[in-house]
């Protein structure tokens, strides 16, 4: 047989696939993993297509060195998928190609062990014998548990009995391969309220074919319920099913609860956290359809599940579906064009969806099913704004705000002081008069440069100097937002010296461990105040929690990116649900300068409806996302000159074509120091009428950026579809 060309994906920083030519190529080699030559060494890369002809005559193609055959192939959907995103995220395939497979599954010495795992059940026999038995065996005991808790996987009752002991038992025939469809068997589940029933029934004719549905309900209202109820729908039909989460600290609490309630099920859980063995062996056991339920982060979005039946994405406003290095994916869109791919329903759950998801939403695009009241009596916490402008603070808190922490810890209760972080680029603004250095040719704010001592619109690079004064009211106290707050937890323990403060944030709880040990502290009652960021904002139930103060909430409200205000609201919804979860009333004040600011307003109504009415109406008008498409290139350099020359250069090969295609090509913009890779970084934005015109104009693009000879130490890259701009 002659030799035949295979086309590779390598990990390499190119736009570019590589030809090799290889003996006895089947078609079943598609989508497997390569060992080729490269420059003067080698590498692993992954075969992407068996085309008929190469770009170059086939004599000066190399041959491949080995094909590893061990482990099966990756699908052509999967392919099909990371094709996909490397056009879409304008990224080199190869790179996709490698982030998307575990490492473990690329190397040759592969992932061992693709046999069948059956679910086991009792027999008869088997039920006979538990009850004639008068001694003890471990046989015996697997049988109880299959009696008493039904079917489970093989692998796993090896693990946790022993091998020997379950061939001991299948060998007396007490115990046998019972049906598939067994591993939809439900444990615990509570009867679904009638608001539930309603938005079940409603996603359950969803099966079978590509249906996004939206699903709004407020936090409480047991959207987790209706998605175990979907899983298992879609598991007694004999399919996988797909559920994204937004962070790894947000996994082991569901984690436990799906596997709790499919006793039979195989659950598989991927999340960064994972060691490398055990994520390869999850992605297998996905792959080979052996799992029944894939339940991570981001990344396993790109699992390959040949029996998909549903995909379920948690929390789908969360801005961790975003990749922020490497190939920039938005693992919540993945998942849409996965569903359609697939033909299967998805659902977007969420207290508080992205604008985006809403406006498809109210544009017929996604089907919209409400949960409006908690699954379990409890009442919404009571949200009120605290006017600051008046209050001298004590290291950014008020006064009102430490009074109703002391009221909470005489109470015997916990509260939590939320320090709003996000949006935290530093924007001027007047403390007596509410003035913030707006842009005046856009509507984006312009933030404070102290490097250079500029201000600066990071939408289109307008640039003035630092006001001395406000230029509203005189006021001389104009400063950013956000100062004053570092010693926050410092100011706690002085106030309240009996008080046990703990302070939650990305350095006290680095790993997952260290993470679940924090909830379990707080969960036992160990703290009374709590000092947190971000992550506490996320869906953790503390029965005892029923205080939370909000610092530094303006920040967001006048950030440069647009989105800020979004996330803001976002936020305080999901940190306004950690209140007040258990028998308590919960109670949430947000210290402001803008009592009277919409977003204020709406929050203390716990009217998202309305704030997303408002927000799409002030996006349509200033022309963002939704209502238009972006993206950012992005370029580093030891000298911000350098980037600014670049991106000057990839401006003027753009203009010819952002006529074509409608799109506009802002002026590249300096942004502040990086201070951790002593680099410097600027920035252009392009902003086109909607996706198609910006995917049609990245294509022709990207391709002259590719040409542009960047000088050394340059790096760049393109963010479609940025989450902050
Ligand atoms: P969400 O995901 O919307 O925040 P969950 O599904 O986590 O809501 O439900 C919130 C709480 O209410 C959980 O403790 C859950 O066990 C409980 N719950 C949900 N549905 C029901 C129900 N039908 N009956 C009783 N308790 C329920
Ligand atoms: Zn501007
Ligand atoms: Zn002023």
């Amino acid at each position: 047989m002659s030799a035949l060309v295979v086309r590779v994906a390598l990990p390499v920083p190119i736009p570019q696939v590589f030809d090799y030519t290889a003996e006895n190529i089947t078609q079943g080699d598609l989508g497997r993993c390569v060992r080729v030559p490269f420059g003067r060494g080698e590498k692993t890369g992954l075969i992407v297509a068996l085309p008929e002809s190469a770009d170059l005559p086939v004599e000066r193609l190399k041959p491949v060195i080995a094909i590893q055959r061990e482990a099966p192939a990756l699908p052509a959907d999967w392919l099909a998928m990371v094709e996909f995103t490397a056009r879409y995220y304008q990224h080199p395939l190869g790179e996709v190609v490698a982030m998307a497979l575990p490492p473990r599954l690329r190397k040759a010495d592969a992932v061992a062990g693709t046999e069948a795992d059956p679910l086991l059940e009792a027999t008869p026999e088997g039920r006979e014998a538990l009850n004639e038995a008068r001694r003890d065996s471990r046989a015996l005991a697997i049988l109880r548990r299959l009696v008493e808790h039904g079917p489970r996987r093989r692998s796993l009752l090896r693990e946790e009995e022993g091998a020997l002991a379950v061939a001991d038992a299948l060998k007396r025939g007490w115990i046998a391969p019972g049906a598939a469809a067994d591993a939809a068997l439900m444990d615990g589940a509570p009867e679904l309220t009638a608001e539930q029933q309603a938005a079940l029934a409603i996603l359950s004719e969803g099966f079978g074919s590509f249906r996004p549905f939206l699903l709004a309900g407020v936090t409480g209202s047991g959207k987790t319920e209706v998605y175990l109820r979907l899983v298992q729908q879609a598991i007694a039909q004999g399919r996988q099913a797909l559920i994204l989460v937004p962070e790894i600290a947000l996994t082991p609490q569901l984690e436990g609860r799906v596997a709790g309630r499919f006793p039979s099920a195989r659950v598989v859980s991927l999340h960064s956290g994972l060691a490398e063995g055990a994520r390869s062996q999850g992605f297998v056991q996905a792959m080979e359809g052996r799992a029944d339920i894939v339940l991570g982060t981001r990344l396993s979005v790109f699992t390959p599940l040949p029996r998909l039946g549903l995909i379920v994405v948690d929390e789908e406003h969360d801005a961790s579906y975003k990749q922020h290095e490497g190939v920039r994916y938005n693992a919540r869109d993945l998942a849409i064009w996965r569903a359609r791919q697939c033909a299967v329903p998805i659902v977007l759950g969420s207290a508080t969806p992205s604008l985006e998801s809403w406006h498809a939403a109210d544009t017929g695009r996604y089907r919209r099913v409400e949960l409006a009241s908690r699954a379990v009596a409890a009442t919404l916490p009571r949200v009120r704004p605290v006017d600051v402008r008046r209050e001298k603070l004590q290291h950014g808190v008020s006064e009102h705000l430490l009074r109703a922490i002391g009221r909470c810890l005489e109470r015997g209760e916990q509260s939590l002081v939320f320090l709003n972080r996000r949006g935290y680029a530093p924007v001027l603004s007047c403390p007596s008069c509410g003035w913030v250095s707006r842009c005046p040719h856009c509507t984006a704010n312009m933030v404070l440069h102290l490097a250079d001592k500029r201000l600066r619109c990071h939408h289109c690079s307008h640039e003035s100097t630092i006001p001395l004064a406000c230029p509203d009211c005189g006021d001389q106290d104009i400063q950013p937002f956000g100062r004053g707050t570092q010693r926050l937890e410092e100011t706690l323990a002085a106030r309240f010296p009996q008080a046990r403060v703990l302070r939650i944030d990305r350095d006290a709880a680095r790993t997952r461990a260290q993470w679940e040990a924090l909830l379990e502290q707080i969960g036992r009652g160990e703290a009374d105040i709590l000092v947190g960021t971000q992550m506490m904002a996320k869906g953790h139930d503390f029965p005892r929690l029923t205080f939370v103060g909000v610092l530094n909430a303006d920040s967001s409200l006048f950030a440069a990116d647009f989105r800020a205000p979004e996330r803001l609201f976002q936020q305080l919804m999901q940190v306004g649900g950690r209140a007040g979860r258990g028998e308590l009333p919960g109670e949430v004040m947000v210290q402001t300068q803008y009592p009277d600011h919409p977003l204020y307003k709406c929050l203390e109504a716990h009217d998202f409806v309305r704030y997303a009415a408002l927000q799409l109406e002030e996006r349509k008008q200033a022309r963002f996302p939704p209502f238009a498409a972006n993206a950012l290139l992005c370029a580093t350099a030891p000298e911000v000159a350098g980037a600014l020359a670049w991106l000057g250069e990839a401006r003027a090969a753009a203009l010819p074509l952002a006529q074509a295609f409608g799109v506009q090509v802002f002026d590249a913009v300096p942004m502040r120091m990086l201070r951790l890779a002593r680099r410097e970084r600027a920035q252009l934005l392009v902003e086109a009428p909607g996706r198609p015109a910006l995917q049609a104009f990245l294509a022709e693009w990207s391709r002259l950026l590719w040409s542009i000879r960047p000088p050394r130490e340059l790096r760049w890259h393109l963010d479609v579809d940025p989450a902050e701009v």
